[in-house]
């Protein structure tokens, strides 16, 4: 699971890589770049040097980690903040000059508390300077649409989070956007409440109820994005940048469980965990390896006590959170977390759905078993998912004198590894071994023993 796929064009379905110079932009970004100046000469680069356009037709998702940026493309697309250098065009003019036709829906809802559910709708409307009996009209019809018909007089404060994102909504269409930026609508309400406005969404957009071109939708949520989005862009950070650009091309609607959706969210992840890796070879590079041919799976260089604190950490949050919070609550570099996570979903202790670590059955018995136990359920673990381990056992217990050089496997891993790469494959087993008993390593001699051997010796030779 470690790394098979992410280099695999052929495992990448229903993609295409997107042309970002497309004509007939509604909105185009060139070269824009954000950065905050800071007290020393020293400045804050937010976001490199990008080229971006919006085009008619499309729901545009923007996935990325938090603090990728990606709020802040929203406001420089939007027209909410200036960027740094760089232009933003709106139908071909820059956008400061232009007239501009962009709502905004934003995670916290923002509405006015003081204005009732209809008041809140017809502000926008009464900002534009429409007359207040056409004013009333839209906005009873768009909260109609929303399904808050019944609402007009209630206060904000009334409602549940999904009622007052469905205000929120009403508010961004009653001006009938030309294009609808979204920044994590769905992100504070309940699972239920957050699928049901995300296909009431789809189904306004398919029916063409609204006249709105285009909707660009800011998520950390994988899934999300591959249920809405026609296309898929994914950030990276320090400094903010495009890793990846590609439309999906599964029909709608889609089904979470269906192949096509699985295999794009799990390149996805691939892509977003592995931030070194570059992503736009995997959707069309064809000189790429193909991993399946790969022998050896890559140890993630984790030690086994960060695993176990990993599984604690779950345990004390219910068995799931998003990584890039556990690394927050950690003060980790996700960079750091990652090979912990992966190491933990490698030997099957934890599974990787959508950003979010959960724990299994098997993670959840290991970090409540005592010690000698652990150890057990590790080795058993280890020798199950990892071939090199395997090898090194099997090929301890076949041979005589219980050891084996370690020349040996350096010799198999440098077919597929780097001569760094494969010593540090080799540590990471050693410590993987050792904490398991499943072998134990004899430095001074470069080589493999089982763990009763070594101790034999050093009994016989110090006797
Ligand atoms: P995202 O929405 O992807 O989480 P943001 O666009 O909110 O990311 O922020 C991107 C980066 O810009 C973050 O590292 C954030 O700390 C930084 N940032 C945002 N606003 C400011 C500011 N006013 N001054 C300095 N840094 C900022
Ligand atoms: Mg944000």
């Amino acid at each position: 699971m470690h790394s098979a796929g992410i280099q695999n064009a052929a495992q990448v379905p229903a993609t295409q890589t997107v042309d970002r110079n497309a004509t007939e932009a509604i909105i185009r970004a060139e070269k824009i770049e954000k950065y905050y100046a800071q007290p020393s000469q020293n400045r804050i680069q937010v976001f490199s040097a990008t080229d971006l356009s919006i085009v008619p037709g499309e729901i545009v998702a923007l996935l990325g980690p938090s603090g990728s940026g990606k709020s802040t493309m929203l406001r420089m697309l939007s027209g909410l903040s200036r960027p740094s250098a760089g232009q933003v065009y709106w139908h071909g003019k820059p956008i400061s000059e232009a007239e501009i036709n962009v709502s905004i829906v934003f995670q916290s809802f923002a509405l006015f508390p003081w204005l009732t559910v209809l008041e809140n709708v017809e502000a926008p409307l009464q900002a534009r300077g429409v007359n207040p009996e056409e004013r009333r009209a839209r906005s009873m019809r768009m909260l109609d649409t929303v399904g808050l018909d019944g609402f007009e007089s209630a206060y904000p404060k009334e409602l549940s989070g999904g009622m007052k994102q469905r205000v929120g909504f009403a508010r961004a269409l009653v001006v009938e956007p030309e294009v609808l930026f979204m920044d994590e609508p769905f992100s504070a309400l309940d699972v239920l409440t957050a699928e049901n406005l995300r296909s009431e969404l789809l189904e306004l957009w398919a029916k063409k109820t609204m006249p709105t071109r285009c909707v660009f939708i800011v998520t950390h949520n994988i899934e999300e994005a591959v249920l809405l989005a026609d296309r898929i862009i994914v950030l990276g950070r320090n400094p903010g940048h495009i890793r990846t650009d590609f439309r999906v091309q599964i029909p709608q609607p889609r089904d979470r469980k269906a192949e096509a959706f699985t295999q794009l969210v799990d390149f996805i992840y691939k892509v977003l965990t592995r931030p070194d890796v570059a992503p736009a070879e995997a959707p069309t590079g064809p000189r790429v390896r193909d991993q399946r041919q790969m022998k050896y799976q890559m140890l993630p260089h984790a030690r086994p006590g960060g695993i176990a604190g990993l599984l604690e950490l779950l345990i004390d949050k219910n068995g799931r959170d998003d990584i890039y919070r556990l690394a927050d609550d950690l003060a980790f570099e996700i960079d750091d977390l990652l090979p912990i996570v992966d190491a933990a979903q490698l030997l099957g202790f934890l599974k990787v759905e959508e950003g979010d670590a959960s724990i299994t059955e098997l993670g959840a018995t290991y970090a409540n078993s005592e010690i000698l136990r652990q150890k057990e359920i590790f080795r058993d673990a280890a020798i199950e998912n990892v071939l090199l381990l395997r090898q090194i056992r099997r090929a301890l217990d076949a041979k005589s004198n219980h050891t084996v050089p370690e020349e040996f496997f350096l010799d198999m891993l440098d077919e597929q590894f780097s001569d760094d790469e494969s010593q540090r494959q080799i540590e990471t087993a050693v410590t993987w071994g050792r904490y398991g008993e499943i072998f134990d390593f004899d430095a001074s001699r470069r080589r493999f023993v089982l763990p009763d051997v070594l101790q034999e010796e050093s009994a016989g030779s110090s006797e």
